[in-house]
C-alpha cells in the first residue's frame, strides 16, 4: 500500500466538504463549524514495556461533531497515525452517521503504535492508558468509541473495564465492538463488511448487472474485505485477488488466482492483522504481484478496503475500462484529484461513508440492545443493517439521479445538510 508523503487526510476531507459547501450554499458559521472538529484531545500514555524500560505513545480523540448526538467512531492503532488523519476520519464519521440517519455524530481516536510488535499486555496498557486520559470527555451520552483498523472486541472489553472502574458502575453503552457475550452485538464482527456487499447489491441492481457474472478485485484483507468478500461469493460474484500487507518485507503484495479465491483457504494462512503467508500462498497456486496490482485487473468491481490515499493520481489510469463500480470499503481511498478522472470516466462509485457505514450502524443496534440489556439473534440484526443500508443507498443513489450529480457528492449533500440543520436547530449558527 504505498502513500505519497505529502498527501494529507483532513485537507482532503475539507476539501471535498468545501466542494459540497458550495453546491447547498451554506453560509459562513456553518461552513466554519463543520469544517473542523468542534474539539479534539492530544495525549501521551506511558507503558512498561515487556523489557522493563517505559515507552511513552501519542494518543488522540477528535470529536468533529456531535448536533445529531453523542460523537461516534472507532480507535485506530497504527504506526503511521497522525492527527489529521484522525481529524478526517472524525469528520468522515460525522457523515457516515448523518447518511444512515442514526443519531450520532462523528469522532475518531487514535494512538502512533504498531500492535504488530507489541504484546498483548503491552497492548492492554495502551487501551487502560488512553481510557484514563479521556474517562472525562467520553461516555456513552457524549462520545462513544469503537474497534477501527488493527484493534478490536479485546481492546474494547479492556477500555469498558478501564471505564468502569473509574466510574465505579457498568456503563456498558461506553463504547461497542464488545466482545458478544459481554455486551456485543451479534453480527459487529460481519457488519461493515457485510454492509459493503449490500449497498453493491443495491448499485448493481440499478445498473442492471447480475451480481453473479461479476468479478471482484478487493485491497486490503482485514475484517472489512473478509467479510465482503464471503457476502460476495455467496451471493454467486467472483474475487480474482487480495492485497494484503507483509510485515516482514514492509510492502503489499497482490495475491491472485484467476479462477477465484478461496476465502477459507487464505484465512488459514492469515495473521490476525490480516497479513498473509506468501510461500504458502503460492503453494496453493496464488500468484504474487505487487501491492498495486489490484488496481489493475480486468474486473467488474474495484474494492478498495485497506486505507486511505490508495487511488490516486498516480495509478488512477491503471483502471481497466471493464470497471464498472468502485465500492469504498476504506475511508478516504481515493483522493479528490483521482475522482474527478473516476467520473470522468463514468465508473459508478459508492463513496467510503455510505459504503462502509454498516460498522457504525450495528454499533448503534449494539448501543440499543445495550441500553435494553436484551440482545437479538444475529438474523435479526443483519436484516436490520440491511434495510438501513439499502434504504441509505437508494437514498443517495435517488438523489443521484434527480439532480444529476456524482453519488459521492449526492452522499455529501445528504449528509452535510442533515448535519448544518441539526446544527441550526440547536441555535448553534
Ligand atoms: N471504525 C468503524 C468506522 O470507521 C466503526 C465505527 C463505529 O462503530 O463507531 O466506521
Amino acid at each position: 500500500m504505498s502513500s505519497n508523503k505529502a498527501f494529507n487526510p483532513f485537507e482532503m476531507a475539507q476539501t471535498q466538504f468545501d466542494k459540497v459547501a458550495a453546491i447547498l450554499d451554506l453560509d459562513d458559521a456553518t461552513r466554519q463549524i463543520l469544517r473542523n472538529p468542534l474539539r479534539e484531545y492530544h495525549f501521551s500514555i506511558p507503558v512498561r514495556m515487556d523489557d522493563g524500560t517505559t515507552k511513552v505513545f501519542r494518543g488522540f480523540r477528535v470529536q468533529h461533531n456531535d448536533a445529531r448526538g453523542p460523537s461516534k467512531g472507532g480507535i485506530r492503532f497504527h504506526p503511521q497515525e497522525t492527527v489529521d488523519t484522525v481529524r478526517a476520519l472524525a469528520m468522515w464519521m460525522t457523515w457516515k452517521c448523518a447518511v444512515v440517519n442514526i443519531p450520532l455524530g462523528g469522532g475518531k481516536g487514535g494512538v502512533i503504535c504498531d500492535p504488530h510488535h507489541l504484546s498483548m499486555k503491552e497492548q492492554e496498557q495502551i487501551c487502560r492508558g488512553w481510557v484514563r486520559q479521556m474517562a472525562k470527555n467520553v461516555g456513552p451520552l457524549n462520545d462513544v468509541p469503537a474497534p477501527d483498523v488493527m484493534t478490536n472486541a479485546q481492546h474494547m472489553l479492556w477500555m469498558l473495564d478501564e471505564f468502569e472502574v473509574i466510574h465505579g458502575s457498568k456503563f456498558p453503552g461506553f463504547i461497542t465492538g464488545k466482545p458478544v457475550g459481554m455486551g456485543g452485538s451479534l453480527g459487529r464482527t460481519e457488519a461493515t463488511g457485510y454492509g459493503v456487499v449490500f449497498t453493491l447489491r443495491e448499485a448493481l441492481k440499478d445498473l442492471g448487472i447480475r451480481l453473479q457474472d461479476t468479478t471482484a478485485a478487493v485491497q486490503g484483507f482485514g475484517n472489512v474485505a473478509q467479510y465482503a468478500i464471503e457476502l460476495y461469493q455467496q451471493l454467486g460474484g467472483k474475487v480474482i485477488c487480495v492485497s494484503s500487507w507483509d510485515e516482514n518485507d514492509h510492502c503489499s503484495y497482490t495475491f491472485r488466482r484467476k479462477s477465484g479465491i478461496d476465502l477459507r483457504e487464505l484465512l488459514k494462512i492469515t495473521d490476525k492483522f490480516g497479513g498473509i503467508e506468501k510461500t504458502e500462498a503460492k503453494k496453493l497456486g496464488y500468484e504474487i504481484l505487487d501491492g498495486d496490482a489490484w488496481i489493475e485487473q480486468e474486473v467488474d468491481i474495484l474494492l478498495p478496503a485497506a486505507l486511505e490515499n490508495q487511488i490516486r493520481q498516480d495509478n488512477v489510469n491503471k483502471i481497466s475500462q471493464k470497471v464498472k463500480v468502485i465500492v469504498e470499503g476504506a475511508n478516504g481511498p481515493t483522493t479528490p484529484e483521482a475522482d474527478k478522472v473516476i467520473q470522468e470516466k463514468g465508473i459508478f462509485v459508492i463513496p467510503d461513508f455510505l459504503a462502509n457505514a454498516g460498522g457504525v450502524t450495528c454499533s448503534y443496534f449494539e448501543q440499543v440492545q445495550s441500553n435494553m440489556n436484551y440482545f437479538w439473534e444475529k438474523d435479526e440484526v443483519l436484516g436490520k443493517l440491511d434495510v438501513k443500508m439499502t434504504a441509505a443507498f437508494h437514498a443517495v443513489s435517488d438523489l443521484a439521479k434527480k439532480r444529476n450529480l456524482y453519488m459521492r457528492d449526492a452522499a455529501y449533500v445528504i449528509s452535510v445538510s442533515r448535519v448544518a440543520q441539526a446544527c441550526k436547530d440547536r441555535g448553534w449558527v
